[in-house]
């Protein structure tokens, strides 16, 4: 079992285009396999990957 690391990525980040919550975006067959997780803004479809 691999402990539990999701204390450090927040579930939402703010636009940086538009100041839409955005949201995990879980549907990339990579997210978290490679320490990053991806975010879609559903306002402006912008999205972006942070580094866990
Ligand atoms: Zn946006």
């Amino acid at each position: 079992m691999r402990k539990n690391n999701k204390s450090n990525i927040p579930e939402t980040f703010p636009c940086e285009v538009c100041g839409y919550t955005m949201k995990k975006f879980n549907h990339v067959y990579d997210n978290n396999q490679y320490g990053k997780t991806y975010y879609k803004c559903d306002n402006c479809g912008h999205k972006i990957c942070k580094i866990n």
